[in-house]
């Protein structure tokens, strides 16, 4: 069988209690090396035979789980964050599927959690938006163009990009054009959060491009954007003693 497995984002406490007992059981195991910290690979029994993805084509991962069905051995593809977001596993599964190979999904801690843990911040502020957008520029992977930056960014929600770290510039371009954004919109680069070597760089959509460039940050790294990194917003009614609700009586 084959287990897909969110690693979370770095930290190799982050990964679930059932994402590591699955790795202590794992007979093989498929991680993408490019992004998963080496470290989870400790969950693993001594021995344990693994492949770095980020070598092998799709065909090459899916004979390595044929190998492992034929072996008997559970084997677990790691992927790093949540497998559902960007984790391209769904060719994966539909390829499995075909072969008649069993395979079940473990989530993970996405590095957009990972990223507001850092900071530390609220993506949903009572006052503010009530909307996380989670999004990345198109690069060799087209972005539908109904869902371009700029449209995007015209709600003025607090919003994530993913995979962009090295386009802030027409990132930040994009961003405005939306009309919602000002320069002064803050935003914030995170830099492999919950990774020992973290990063959190506060800027605004006017600093953004130069703040990656003096920084250096070009990869494995998250854009943070929205008035939930400023000074503004409400106090919640759910803990309002004024305010009376399901389980609580106000005063
Ligand atoms: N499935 C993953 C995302 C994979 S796409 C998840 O849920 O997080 C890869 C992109 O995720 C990277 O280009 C980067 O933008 C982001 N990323 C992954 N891990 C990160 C981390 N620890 N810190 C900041 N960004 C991260």
């Amino acid at each position: 069988m084959v287990h897909f497995v969110g690693a979370g984002p770095g930290a190799p406490d982050l990964i679930t209690l059932r994402g590591a007992r699955l790795l202590a059981e794992a007979g093989q195991v498929i991680y993408a090396g490019s992004l998963v910290n080496p470290a989870l690979l400790e969950h693993t029994r001594p021995g344990t035979p693994y492949h770095d993805s980020a070598l092998l084509t799709l065909e090459e991962v899916l004979a390595r789980m044929e190998e492992g069905e034929a072996q008997g051995w559970d084997t677990v593809r790691l992927h790093t964050g949540d497998p559902s977001l960007y984790g391209a596993i769904r060719e994966q599964m539909d390829a499995l599927r075909q072969r008649g190979i069993p395979f079940d999904v473990t989530p993970g801690v996405s590095s957009f959690s990972g990223a507001a843990a850092a900071i530390p911040a609220e993506y949903t502020l009572p006052g503010g938006s009530q909307t996380l957008i989670l999004t990345r520029m198109a690069g060799r992977t087209p972005v539908p163009e109904t869902e371009a930056l700029s449209a995007l960014a015209a709600h003025g929600s607090s919003l994530v990009l993913f995979l962009s770290a090295g386009m802030v510039e027409a990132a930040a371009r994009e961003l405005l054009a939306g009309g919602t954004y000002t320069p002064d919109t803050p935003a914030a680069i995170v830099y492999k959060a919950t990774w020992p070597e973290e990063r959190v760089y506060p800027c605004t959509l006017s600093t953004l491009a130069e703040t990656a460039r003096e920084n250096g940050v070009t990869r494995t790294a998250l854009i943070l954007v929205g008035e939930f990194l400023g000074e503004n917003y409400q106090r919640s009614k759910l803990y309002d003693g004024a305010f009376s609700h399901g389980f609580r009586q106000g005063k």
